[in-house]
């Protein structure tokens, strides 16, 4: 018998095993019905599933990996298919879809936990949360569809992070299906618990490619009673940063988002936006969206932050700034960041980079890689933007009006090559919060420290020795 007609019925016998099991409608094998599933909304990545399983429950997932795991055939975690860089995508994989397993198990506003199934969307998360006058703070422009397992997998970051930490810091206990069908029970709700190794932060950020996270308990905040958001226009990245450690030291942790958009970015968002508007009446060359929270109604954080402003306008760190005196306002400002992906996408191609240097370091960054950049192709358009008050910047590159945009694309590894040098000459990451999936392999290898990604190698091999959890990604 050929080789491909043995994959071929071990292949059937599987799917045969988990119909009987889940149900054929939560076993898909059309490629139409499968197509959500297989690409990603950028459609960079080519996939291809053998099919997409829906478990309901813990044991579900277990009996389907350990019947992937006799039969030999790899499998993907999936949440929400909201990734940019290929981690979700299946090559010859079953695709085990999680969203079916979307039950809040307990919430506890006392201990200030929630603990919740992998397949809660995000958005349902953060609403369970607020019911019992509590905040999850993970937030991210995916929110509406993205899913608790995926963020953990990839351990997402967000707007809050300056304040709350990442998808990481939030979360206390893990329940994970492992390679042998086994389930590690870490569903704890502890706040001090120094039994040994803390397993679940293998887990955190890894990609699906040790075990399925299929429910986790996550960390709750004190709801915010009040809320203050500012545009402020400078001139210099350098300002910007002056601005920020003037904020940090004076408001502290009412600080809670702190992002950057450069001139460019501005001017995509106020072109391609529908009802984007500029509320200054020039234009400055850099801006920073600031947003304060806290759970104290009493205090008066419009007020503060008017009164640091003003003070880094004497200070000369700021030339303008405004003040939303309603939530129609702030998220007026908010729309006009949360665009800016959007609106680049309008300018024709991009290339892009999500990387993060220490915050000290973020305006050398920009203006050094900047140059690096047009020293490449003097036309370059560049859309440095994102969250400065972690260090992190999404660097992207459009495509030059009057050029083409596969010629422009083509000089991709060249812009990469330079800017993760960079990167790398800083002591910073060349993924921030995306993560590596199959975007970014080869540059990991490039990056990494050899004996770190040693131990990762050692660590996949011991937990999945087959290597059946989302082969090709990450490692
Ligand atoms: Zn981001």
């Amino acid at each position: 018998m050929s080789d491909a007609l043995n994959r071929q019925m071990i292949a059937e016998e599987l799917l045969n095993t988990l119909v009987c099991q889940l149900g054929a409608d939560y076993v898909l094998t059309e490629e139409s019905d499968m197509l959500p599933y297989v690409q990603e909304q950028r459609r960079l990545y080519p996939g291809h599933a053998l099919a997409v399983v829906m478990p309901t429950c813990t044991a579900e997932v277990a009996f389907i990996v350990e019947q992937c795991r006799e039969h030999g055939v790899s499998l993907v975690p999936q949440g929400g298919n909201t990734g940019l860089v290929g981690g979700g995508v299946p090559q010859q994989s079953i695709v085990v879809a999680l969203g079916r397993m979307n039950r809040i198990r307990d919430i506890d506003p006392t201990n200030a936990t929630i603990t919740v199934e992998a397949g809660c969307i995000l958005q349902v998360v953060q609403d369970a949360a607020q019911d019992v006058g509590r905040l999850f703070p993970l937030s991210l422009a995916a929110e509406g569809s993205c899913q608790i397992g995926g963020n953990l997998a990839t351990n997402a970051g967000g707007i809050n992070v300056l304040r709350y930490g990442n998808a990481r810091d939030l979360v206390l206990g893990l329940e994970v299906v492992l390679a042998d069908g086994s389930v590690m029970n870490s569903l704890t709700a502890l706040r001090k618990d120094n039994t040994g190794y803390d397993l679940k932060h293998l887990f955190i950020g890894s990609e699906g490619t040790l075990g399925i996270i299929t429910a986790a308990v996550l960390k709750l905040f004190p709801l915010p009673r009040g809320k203050a958001t500012a545009l402020v226009g400078c001139d210099t990245p350098h300002q910007v940063l002056a601005l920020y450690e003037q904020l940090r030291d004076r408001l502290s942790d009412t600080l809670t988002a702190f992002e950057f958009l450069p001139r460019f970015a501005m001017d995509a968002v106020l072109s391609h936006i529908h009802g984007a508007r500029d509320p200054f009446n020039v234009g400055y060359a850099s801006y920073a969206l600031i947003e304060l929270t806290t759970p104290d109604a009493d205090l008066d954080l419009n007020a503060r932050l008017e009164a640091a402003l003003a003070d880094a306008f004497e200070n000369d760190v700021v030339r303008d700034a405004v003040i939303a005196n309603s939530s129609t306002q702030s998220k007026a400002l908010w729309r006009l960041r949360e665009s800016v992906a959007e609106a680049q996408i309008a300018e024709g191609a991009s290339i892009k980079h999500d990387i993060s240097v220490p915050v000290s370091g973020i305006a050398d960054f920009i203006e050094a890689a900047s140059a690096t950049c047009l020293s490449i192709l003097p036309t370059s358009r560049i859309c440095a933007f994102g969250h400065v008050g972690d260090g992190n910047l999404h660097f992207n590159i459009s495509q030059p009006v009057d050029m083409n945009a596969a010629a422009f694309m083509d000089l991709t590894p060249q812009f990469n090559r330079a800017i993760h040098d960079l990167v790398a000459d800083m002591n910073g990451s060349i993924s921030a919060e995306h993560g590596i999936g199959l975007a970014k392999r080869t540059e990991l290898r490039r990056y990494k420290d050899p004996i770190a990604l040693a131990m990762m190698e050692r660590i996949k091999a011991l937990l999945d020795p087959q290597g059946l959890f989302n082969p090709g990604k990450l490692l």
